[in-house]
C-alpha cells in the first residue's frame, strides 16, 4: 500500500513513523511525506511540548490523550527520547502573580503555599499558586519534549526504514488518488492523508467542497526561547501563569537544556498562505518578555532570547480533532488544537490501523469522524 501524507508536522511525521514500524508493515507499505516548507515548519516546531495523560477528563479526546501519553513514554524509552528530543517527566503549577512585582528584597520561599513555586519566582510576587495534575508520586502523568526534535526524529526513523521518502513541495490539488504539487509533479497513492495543520480546512473546502470547519477567528500565538544565566534554576516545573487584573497569560516551560520556552500574546490574525509567512510581531515578543518579568521580578533583556516564533493552532469549529476517512482513499488528521504534540502518537497509531486494517482498534475514532460536519 502506498500512502502519501500531506504535511510534515508532528501529525504527519508520527504517522510516517507508525506506518513504517507497524508489525505488519511487511505488506509492502510505502510512505511519501510531502511538505511545502519542511518538517516541523509550523506549530510542530514552535510549540511548548508539554504532555499530560489526564488533563482532558470528560472530553471526547480523553482516551486519545491517555493512549498518546502511554505511547510517548514507550517511544522515548525505545528511541532515547531523553537525549534525542528532551523527553523528561515534569510537574506543573498554576500561578497568579501581582501586576506590579515587589521591588523589596525577595524573602526565601518557605511558606506552605509557596512550596510549589519554583525558586526563580520570588514569593513576594505570588498571589496564588497550586500544583496541577496528578499528585501520585508513583505515576508519571506529565512530561515534556522538544517539539521540533521530536517531529524530526519521527521522520528520520521513518526514512531510516527505507520505506519512506520526503518530498518538498506545495500540495495544490488531488485528482482521483494522485497528489498534484505546485511544480506540476504528480504523486500517485493508494491512500492520501491530509495533515496540513491549520491549512487543512481551506484545502478540504477547495478540493472536496467540504463545509468550512475552521473556528470563526484564528489567533497567531507568540513564543520565545530564553537562556538566562541569571536564572540557572529553570527547574522541571511548567508554570501556567496569570498576571493579576490583566489578560496576560503565560505558559513557561523550562527545558532540560537550560533554556525556557515562554508563550503568550495571542493576536487575532488571518492565516498566511504558508508556514514561512507566519512571523512574530516584535511588539508581542516584547510583551512576553515584559510578562515574564512579572514572574521573575526582574527585567528580561532581548539579548537573552535565543529564538522568537509565532504559530497557529490547528483548530476545528467544535474544537475537537477530525481524524478519519473523508472520501474514497482520502483521509484526514488535524484539528488537535493545543494537544497536537501529545496526540500525535495516538492519532498516528489509530490512523495506521484504519489504513492497514480498515478500522482503528486502539482508540474509538467515532467522536473525530469528518462526517459530523456534513
Ligand atoms: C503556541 C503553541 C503552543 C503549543 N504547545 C503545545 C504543547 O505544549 N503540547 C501539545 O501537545 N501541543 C501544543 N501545541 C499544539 C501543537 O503544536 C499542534 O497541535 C501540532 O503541532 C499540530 O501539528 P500538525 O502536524 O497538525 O500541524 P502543523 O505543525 O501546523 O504542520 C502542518 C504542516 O503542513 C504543511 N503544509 C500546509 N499546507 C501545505 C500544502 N498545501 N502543501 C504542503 N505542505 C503544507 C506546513 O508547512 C506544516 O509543516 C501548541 C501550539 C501552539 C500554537
Amino acid at each position: 500500500m502506498k500512502v502519501v501524507i500531506c504535511g510534515a508536522g508532528a501529525i504527519g511525521c508520527s504517522l510516517a513513523y507508525f506506518l513504517t514500524h507497524a508489525a505488519d508493515a511487511g505488506q509492502d507499505v510505502e510512505v511519501v511525506v510531502i511538505d511545502e516548507i519542511g518538517p516541523a515548519a509550523a506549530s510542530s516546531g514552535k510549540a511548548g511540548g508539554f504532555l499530560a495523560a489526564d488533563w482532558c477528563q470528560g472530553e471526547d479526546v480523553d482516551d486519545l490523550c491517555r493512549l498518546s501519553f502511554r505511547l510517548h513514554v514507550e517511544l522515548a524509552a525505545k528511541l532515547d527520547g531523553a537525549n534525542r528530543y528532551g523527553f523528561r517527566a515534569v510537574d506543573a503549577i498554576s500561578c497568579v502573580v501581582k501586576a506590579h512585582p515587589s521591588t523589596k528584597k525577595p524573602k526565601p520561599n518557605l511558606t506552605k503555599a509557596s512550596a510549589v513555586v519554583p525558586n526563580w519566582i520570588p514569593q513576594d510576587n505570588v498571589l496564588k499558586a497550586s500544583p496541577m495534575g496528578s499528585t501520585n508520586a508513583n505515576e508519571v502523568t506529565m512530561a515534556q519534549l522538544y517539539p521540533k526534535d521530536f517531529t524530526n526524529v519521527m521522520l528520520e526513523e521513518a526514512l531510516a526504514t527505507g520505506k519512506c521518502s520526503f518530498v518538498r513541495g506545495r500540495v495544490d490539488s488531488i485528482e482521483d488518488k494522485t497528489v498534484v504539487l505546485g511544480d506540476g509533479q504528480q504523486v500517485a497513492a493508494d491512500a492520501i492523508v491530509l495533515a496540513m495543520g491549520p491549512w487543512t480546512p481551506t484545502m478540504l473546502s477547495f478540493l472536496f467542497d467540504f463545509p468550512n470547519i475552521s473556528p470563526p477567528q484564528l489567533h497567531k500565538i507568540h513564543s520565545v526561547i530564553v537562556q538566562d544565566d541569571a536564572t540557572p534554576a529553570w527547574d522541571p516545573r511548567v508554570v501556567f501563569g496569570v498576571v493579576a487584573n490583566s489578560e496576560d497569560e503565560l505558559e513557561i516551560v523550562p527545558r532540560a537544556n537550560g533554556t525556557a520556552y515562554v508563550c503568550g500574546a495571542h493576536v487575532p490574525q488571518p492565516l498566511p498562505s504558508n508556514a514561512a509567512g507566519v512571523l512574530p510581531d516584535p511588539s508581542s515578543i516584547a510583551e512576553i518578555l515584559h510578562g515574564l518579568g512579572k514572574f521573575s521580578g526582574r527585567a528580561h533583556s532581548p539579548d537573552t532570547v535565543q529564538a522568537s516564533n509565532a504559530c497557529y493552532l490547528p483548530q476545528t469549529k467544535d474544537y475537537t480533532p477530525v481524524v478519519g476517512a473523508l472520501r474514497d482513499g482520502v483521509f484526514v488528521s488535524t484539528g488537535h488544537s493545543c494537544w497536537g504534540l501529545l496526540n500525535s502518537t495516538g492519532s498516528a497509531l489509530a490512523m495506521t490501523e484504519l489504513l492497514l486494517h480498515g478500522k482503528a482498534t486502539s482508540v474509538d475514532l467515532e467522536p473525530f469522524a469528518p462526517e459530523r460536519f456534513e
